[in-house]
């Protein structure tokens, strides 16, 4: 018998939407119609004015591990995600999450160590995606196996100390094709951008906002293009990450045409936020905004509205970073490049993305459902996920379109202690989560294995 129905609601897939009720039965989508069966027993939510939208799936996320002194971390940014209306996320196990050494060092003992440490940590469901970096002993004879154990996607970095050389790229790339994976790839120029950060320094230029007039456009676009030309010689497709401006996005573009397997994200804070951030006077705000990449031109932020809207762009997910003011983004600062790069926002990701998108009629809700849910579960190996359809994991969110209200930090769960998005008024309220048929909240999340398709 049917557990739950969720009643006169509009449910909204990344085809259409309709009016229809929603039935759970065991956790799973039993029916999607209208006088579903019901008994005694079955419980029943109205959603009568309120769009029912499956969970997000936020792909892009460095929750931080449990750890002595902080022994929440994890599951309070689980809860901030749940109550965000995300229902499922991928978090990476990067050195700063607090990852140990040894779980750095190699990407098994890192899946291990993550696995181990984050059972039963999470309210919501959960993954991993590996981290390659030039500081493992042999990452690419581990591929397969990570692969096998349920980790197919990896994110490798072209910048930082920490980045892969172009051939150890190439041959991540050609194993992640062979064995059935999709590499992440981090697409800034470390040529150009280590030479403008020496210049910088040379001339005393050490502030906040150097961090952003180092890392022109020019060079995340030379580096989207260097990583999709190695792909195409592995023969792999190649998924880039946190695309935050107009050129980067002709080079997908391009690709895309060409009918290369190609894809690419961008996040709420591209979307939303611009460089003007940076003239700040005051480095307590700018700080905020040391993120890579930086925060671009307005004109950028257009042209990747105009990219989800047509297909350039694939998904978008947070790049969430729980730094803090109080820690990692004190004043002040040191020179900046010490500053820890990134910003939060797993628990923003809808309310942003539907007003900044959908309530100014940027993109469709529908496109919003592919962009957050749908396409993000289907490339990323969640086929249990990212939409309202019988047989799937019943994620629902109960999203309120008429509501209004501002961000405050002060009303977020997440473990930042600010938010780039502070008084900013939005449109539409989450008003309640359910994972796998059940009130999100509680330590009920569980480590997803992923295969792709
Ligand atoms: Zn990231």
């Amino acid at each position: 018998m049917t557990d739950l129905v969720v009643t006169g609601g509009t449910v909204v897939t990344a085809e259409g939407s309709l009016q229809a009720d929603v039935g759970v039965t065991e956790g799973r989508i039993s029916a999607v119609g209208s006088n579903l069966p019901r008994d005694a027993a079955t419980e029943t939510i109205d959603a009568t004015g309120l769009l029912v939208l499956p969970g997000c799936v936020d792909v892009h996320t460095h929750i931080r591990l449990p750890s002595e002194e902080e022994p929440d971390r994890f599951y309070q940014d689980s809860v901030a995600a749940a109550l965000g209306g995300t229902t499922t996320f991928l978090a990476f196990n990067n050195p700063g999450t607090g990852i140990s050494d040894e779980g750095s060092r190699s990407l098994l003992a890192g899946l291990r160590e993550f696995r181990a440490r984050t059972e039963g940590e999470s309210a919501v469901d959960f993954g991993l995606s590996a981290v390659i970096s030039g500081r493992q002993d042999d990452p690419i004879a581990e591929l397969p196996e990570l692969i096998a154990s349920g980790v197919p996607t990896a994110k490798a970095f072209m910048v930082y100390d920490f980045r892969l050389t172009d051939e150890r790229l190439f041959a991540a790339l050609q194993a992640m094709g062979r064995h059935g994976g999709m590499l992440q790839v981090h697409c800034e120029n470390a040529t150009v951008i280590d030479a403008l950060t020496a210049e910088a320094l040379a001339h005393g230029n050490v502030a906040c906002r150097h961090h952003a007039l180092t890392r022109p456009t020019y060079a995340e676009a030379e580096a989207t293009h260097r990583a999709i030309a190695l792909a195409r010689a592995a023969d792999a497709s190649v998924y880039i990450v946190h695309l935050s401006c107009a050129d980067a996005l002709a080079e997908v573009a391009t690709a895309k045409a060409r009918g290369w397997p190609v894809y690419a994200e961008t996040c709420p804070h591209y979307l939303t936020l611009t460089d003007d951030r940076y003239a700040a006077p005051d480095e307590a705000e700018v700080i905020k905004s040391v993120i890579s990449p930086p925060l671009r031109t307005d004109a950028d932020r257009q042209s990747l509205w105009l990219g989800l809207a047509r297909g350039g762009l694939d998904l978008v997910a947070t790049d969430h970073v729980p730094d803090r003011l109080a820690v990692e983004k004190r004043v002040p600062a040191p020179p900046f490049p010490q500053i820890s790069n990134g910003a939060p926002g797993i628990e923003t990701l809808l309310s942003v993305v539907y007003s900044e998108g959908v309530a100014r009629s940027l993109i469709s809700v529908e496109r919003m459902v592919d962009l957050l849910s749908t396409t993000p579960a289907g490339l990323f190996g969640l086929p249990s996920k990212g939409a309202i359809e019988v047989g799937r994991d019943a994620d629902l969110v109960l999203f309120d379109p008429a509501a209004s209200r501002s961000i405050r930090q002060a009303d977020l769960h997440h473990t930042s202690d600010f938010t780039p998005y502070e008084g900013r008024a939005v449109a539409g309220d989450v008003l309640q989560t359910l994972v796998r048929g059940r009130p999100a909240g509680e330590r009920i999340g569980v480590f997803v294995e992923r295969r792709l398709a």
